[in-house]
């Protein structure tokens, strides 16, 4: 096996990983360095329907109370969220 490529482990549906946070998380670094742009999510618009969750490539967003969360530390502001959000709830910004 090549270095790079990890165990494949299978899980449960209460074992899914919800994001960086959980044990099994793939990101233990943080990532977010050279990040230009990053994702805001506007609570008023966001019905958490996770679609955002469920694409995310790097598994930083939970969703709570219905809302969408991200963990910064580990966004890479790739923009994948923004795209697949229907509701436009999901505004690409500037880093400052
Ligand atoms: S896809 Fe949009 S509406 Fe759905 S949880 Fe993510 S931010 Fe909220
Ligand atoms: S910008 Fe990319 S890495 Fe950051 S939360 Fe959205 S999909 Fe995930």
């Amino acid at each position: 096996m090549k270095p790079y490529l990890r165990e494949k482990k299978t899980f449960g549906f209460d074992e899914t990983p919800e994001n960086t946070a959980f044990e099994a998380g793939y990101l233990v670094t943080v990532n977010s360095g050279w990040r230009s742009i990053k994702p805001v999510i506007n609570a008023e618009k966001c019905v958490g329907c996770m679609q955002c969750y469920l694409y995310c490539p790097d598994g930083v967003i939970s969703v709570e109370n219905k809302k969408a969360q991200i963990d910064y530390d580990f966004c890479k502001g790739c923009g994948i969220c923004s795209k697949i959000c229907k509701l436009n709830a999901i505004e690409m910004e500037a880093e400052r």
